[in-house]
């Protein structure tokens, strides 16, 4: 009998074999595709029906790819062929709210904006708030360690889950971490399971840290520099005065007259950077008042606005960008982080690539984080080789100035060469031996994270 003979005498209808199903399944949103279509896509709609493909799938030895919402940058939710789509975004209810703890106990499947305007109702909140908030799962969140606009001030998903519930390759449940704000016991198992992309778990649950909303006014400031060395230099300024925005974005001059081009918005003054910064709670006036002097000094162009639209407004032209990058070719979007000091120069280091390798790499960063999104633009499905050597360049540049290779997207399949250079042979070693322990026949989500190219 075949694997997915075998899958559907076990689970029925919920596998499915339909082109489309297969079809859709081979890429997320990083552009990349598998070589070919996968076995099945199982959408599971309980914890049952995960770990009934766990078993089946251990003891036929057949690669699992799990699957949220596929937006993900990374290649990392591409299956190919020989391999079956665990999707879990069939499971997707809010078990519990507990406003007095401050918790949610959710599935993996609910949307982030989903379960955030549920937990609204209750003058609730769960942080953590990727661009992507409206189409991605909690549990992809989770598999990812996402981040956002709000995390400098908020935190990013590892900042915002306290357990999770957990399906092992062999079908096992396992209950990771606790419900209280405090909890030491053993191994931390919840945080390595956090950003680790579908290679040790099956994430079925997940107990949520929340916060109340925030009350009080907003504000929003935009300041324009001459250029983006300026732009950046003044976010680290702003780091520096103490004051701690909520967002704090920044864009480089073609991402932004890309975008303002992709919205039918004027053309903004060319060469201009722009930074984009929200100040929150009870403080945010005073504080927006305080930040606007620094940019001021640091020679931007600051306008500042209390309206509620005209703030969301301004906010969302940052918001568009993979959009008006998406318009303008095949895109590789790149994730590198640096300590917040040496955001300018990671982007003396971008100024350098583009030079050296005849490119333009528009690049927008959350700043007040120091993580980057420089894009890399071209034609056709396949990244070029010329691309590969200046995006080569740039991690191994931003790995010399302290930082890191991904923020927030993750390895996947794009950047696994890479791994072992930033960890070293020994933690690359080590951290592939712990997969092992995980996954001892290797059939979760093979060749993610751990293949070397
Ligand atoms: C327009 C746009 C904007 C974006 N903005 C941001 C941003 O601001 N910040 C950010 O961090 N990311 C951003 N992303 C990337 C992406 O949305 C995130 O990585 C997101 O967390 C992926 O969620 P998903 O449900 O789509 O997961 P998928 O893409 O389906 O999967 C991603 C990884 O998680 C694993 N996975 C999914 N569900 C589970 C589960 N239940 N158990 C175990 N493993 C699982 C998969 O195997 C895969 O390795 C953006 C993407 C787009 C398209």
């Amino acid at each position: 009998m075949t694997v997915t003979a075998a899958l559907r005498d076990a689970l029925g209808d919920i596998v499915d074999v339909s082109e489309a199903a297969l079809e859709a399944a081979r890429a997320d949103s990083s552009g990349h595709r598998s070589s070919g279509r996968p076995l099945a896509v199982i959408h599971a709609a309980t914890v049952a029906d995960v770990q009934q493909t766990m078993r089946i799938a251990s003891q036929t030895h057949t690669p699992v790819v799990v699957r949220g919402a596929g937006t993900g940058l990374a290649g990392a939710a591409n299956a190919g062929p020989g391999e079956l789509v665990l999707s879990t975004v069939r499971m997707n209810r809010v078990l519990e709210i507990r406003a007095e703890d401050l918790i949610a106990v959710v599935e993996p499947g609910i949307l982030n904006a989903a379960l955030n305007a549920r937990l609204a109702a209750d003058g609730l909140w769960w942080p953590p708030d990727p661009a992507s908030r409206d189409i991605s799962t909690v549990g992809g969140n989770i598999a990812t360690g996402a981040g956002g606009l709000l995390c400098a001030k908020y935190g990013v998903v590892r900042d915002a889950v306290l357990g999770l519930d957990l399906v092992l390759a062999d079908g096992r449940l396992m209950h990771l971490g606790h419900r209280s704000v405090k909890g030491v016991t053993g191994l931390d198992l919840t945080s390595l399971v956090i950003g680790s992309e579908g290679t040790l778990g099956v994430v079925v649950g997940a107990t949520l840290k929340l916060r109340r909303l925030v009350t009080g006014e907003s504000s929003v400031l935009t300041a324009l520099f001459p250029s983006v060395r300026a732009a950046a230099a003044a976010t680290a300024a702003v780091t520096a005065s103490g004051v701690q925005p909520a967002i704090m974005e920044l864009m480089d001059a073609v991402s932004l007259a890309a975008v303002h081009d992709h919205l039918r918005l004027p053309a903004p003054m060319p060469g201009v950077a722009q930074l984009t910064i929200q100040t929150d709670g009870p403080a945010a006036l005073v504080e927006a008042d305080r930040i606007a002097e620094t940019l001021f000094a640091a020679g931007g162009e600051v306008t500042v606005t209390r309206d509620v639209a005209e703030g969301a407004q301004l906010l969302a032209i940052r918001r568009a960008m993979h959009g008006a990058m998406a318009a303008l070719g095949t895109t590789l979007i790149e994730d590198v982080s640096v300590p917040r000091s040496a955001l300018a120069a990671m982007f003396d280091e971008i100024a350098r690539i583009e030079a050296a390798y005849g490119l333009t790499i528009p690049t927008v960063a959350h700043a007040g984080d120091g993580n980057l999104h420089p894009n890399f633009i071209f034609e056709g499905p396949d990244v070029p080789e010329s691309i590969w050597a200046a995006a080569d360049d740039l991690f191994r540049s931003a790995i010399r100035l302290g930082g890191t290779l991904t923020g927030e997207h993750g390895i996947g399949m794009l950047k696994s060469r890479w791994l072992a250079d930033e960890l070293g042979e020994d933690q690359w070693e080590l951290q592939r031996q712990i997969k092992q322990v995980f996954d001892p026949l290797g059939i979760l989500n093979p060749g993610k994270v751990f293949a070397r190219a």
